[in-house]
């Protein structure tokens, strides 16, 4: 049999991630033996616990462990949200395009490698936006700060920091929503 390039076991998963769980559990399922999955209403725990998890911020490792669970974002936006073990502490990650520069699948060594960025700035405190952090973003500029920073200024102002336009918190969805 011919040796296989290193390459060939990196899948770029990066476009499954940002879409949502369900395509980023097919990936995983197709290309993954040796992984059990059960799948608890929209969030599917990795029984197994043997996929692991390394995340680079701008090339330095700043997180490396297992992957307990992948889910659905519970504010109906797109993607995927991951909770980690290092061993010692869970972190959860919403990954975006924003936060994300790569993220590979390396399918021999069962783990996932997450290279992050934290280029895009908070609208409300000008600080980097890093995939550890919540993120919620203007409905029509899509403008992103921090989901605590956000919802901070709207309540105060009723409007968003960047495009100044109407916008207010659904009391019953807890949404950012356009006023009209
Ligand atoms: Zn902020
Ligand atoms: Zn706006």
């Amino acid at each position: 049999m011919a040796k296989k390039k290193a390459n060939q076991d990196q899948l770029n998963i990066k476009p499954v991630l940002l879409k949502g769980p369900k395509y980023f559990i097919q990936a995983i399922k197709s290309s993954l033996k040796g992984i059990k999955l059960t799948k608890v209403i929209s969030t599917w725990v990795i029984e197994s616990e043997n996929l692991r998890i390394k995340v680079k911020n701008d090339g330095n490792t700043v997180f490396t462990g297992l992957i307990k669970w992948i889910g659905d974002r519970n504010d109906g936006s797109k993607g995927s949200v991951l909770c980690l073990s290092s061993g010692k502490e869970l972190k959860i990650i919403r990954p975006t395009k924003d936060t994300v520069k790569q993220a590979v699948l390396d399918t021999e060594k069962l783990a996932i490698g997450i290279n992050a960025t934290t280029t895009t700035k908070c609208s409300v405190c000008g600080k980097g936006l890093d995939l550890f952090d919540e993120l919620a973003s203007c409905p029509l500029c899509d403008a992103l700060a921090h989901k605590e920073h956000l919802y901070e200024w709207v309540k105060m102002r009723n409007s968003c920091p960047v495009c100044k336009k109407g916008i207010s918190i659904d009391k019953n969805t807890n949404k950012i929503i356009a006023k009209n």
